[in-house]
C-alpha cells in the first residue's frame, strides 16, 4: 500500500440528499457488499438509482420501496453493479436503465459524456472497466462524486486486463484528483470525505507497485504468477488471483510504455 490510508476520512453523515442501501453481498472483492446509492433531485421527489447490486429479490426490494425512482444508471458492467437492473426496472414499472455500455442498458439509451440527468453529471473514468463512469453532483448543501469501483472506500480497486487498463486508469485517477472538497461515494466501502487526496493516494499506490514490477521483471520474473510471488510474497491466497490480474496489467502498461520509448 503507498502510505497509510486516512481513515479520519471516512464519514457516516451523508447529505440529505442521498441514501445509502448496503446490498448482501459480501466478498473479498465486494468489501461490505455493493453500495446502492439514491439520489434525489433538488427540489423535487423524482429520485435516481446509481447501481442496483446484484440480484437479490429483497434488496431490489427495498429500493423500490423507496419513492419517485424515475431512472437507474449504471457505473460499470460488474455483475455485482448491475445483475439486479433488469429486475429493479420491472419492480419500478419500467424506469429506463442506462449504462454507458449499450449491453447493460434497458429501455434507454447509452450514458454519454458530459450528460446531465436531474444534475448528475456524467464522467467517464475507464481502467478498472472500459464502461467505467463516475457521476458528479454538485449542490449548495454538498457535492459528491460517485466512483463506482473506479474508487473504493477502502483498499484499492483492481485493474485486469483485458477489459481493465492501467494506462486509461491513471488518467482517470488524474481526472478525479481536480475534484477537491467534494464527498467520495463508491462502489464499495465506506463515504469519504476526500475524492480528490483519495485520487492522489491511488496514483501513488500504483506509481509504487509499477516500480515494484518493473524491478520484479528486470529481475527475471516473465508471468504475472512470477511476478505475484516476488511482489506479495505474503498474499492471501483468497486475493492470488485478483492480484494476478493487477499484475498482468501493471506488465501490459511497462511493455506498452517501453515500446513506445524505443519507437522513433
Ligand atoms: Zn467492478
Amino acid at each position: 500500500m503507498g502510505g497509510a490510508e486516512p481513515e479520519s476520512a471516512e464519514v457516516d453523515r451523508l447529505p440529505g440528499w442521498v441514501t445509502l442501501l448496503l446490498a448482501p453481498n459480501p466478498g473479498p472483492m465486494t468489501l461490505d457488499g455493493t453500495n446502492t446509492w439514491i439520489v434525489r433531485a433538488p427540489g423535487s421527489d423524482r429520485a435516481t438509482v446509481i447501481d442496483p447490486g446484484p440480484l437479490d429479490e429483497s434488496h431490489l426490494r427495498r429500493i423500490a420501496g423507496h419513492d419517485g425512482i424515475e431512472r437507474i444508471l449504471i457505473t460499470h458492467g460488474h455483475h455485482d453493479h448491475v445483475e439486479g437492473a433488469a429486475r429493479l426496472s420491472e419492480l419500478l414499472d419500467g424506469v429506463p436503465v442506462r449504462a454507458a455500455s449499450p449491453a447493460h442498458c434497458v429501455g434507454g439509451e447509452p450514458l454519454r459524456p458530459g450528460e446531465s440527468l436531474d444534475g448528475i453529471l456524467v464522467l467517464r473514468t475507464p481502467g478498472h472497466t472500459s464502461d467505467s463512469v463516475s457521476f458528479v453532483v454538485e449542490r449548495e448543501d454538498g457535492s459528491a462524486v460517485f466512483t463506482g469501483d473506479t474508487m473504493l472506500g477502502r483498499g484499492t480497486t483492481v485493474v485486469a486486463p483485458p477489459d481493465g487498463d492501467l494506462g486509461a486508469y491513471l488518467r482517470s485517477l488524474e481526472l478525479l484528483s481536480a475534484y477537491p472538497q467534494m464527498l467520495m461515494l463508491p462502489g464499495h466501502g465506506p463515504a469519504r470525505s476526500d475524492t480528490a487526496e483519495r485520487a492522489r493516494f491511488y496514483l501513488g499506490h500504483r506509481r509504487q507497485r509499477l516500480a515494484q514490477v518493473a524491478a520484479a521483471m528486470a529481475a527475471g520474473a516473465e508471468t504475472p504468477a512470477a511476478v505475484v510471488d516476488l511482489v506479495y510474497p505474503d498474499l492471501d491466497p483468497a486475493l492470488r488471483f485478483a492480484a494476478e490480474w493487477s499484475a498482468a496489467a501493471q506488465i501490459d502498461y511497462l511493455q506498452q510504455e517501453n515500446n513506445q520509448e524505443k519507437k522513433p
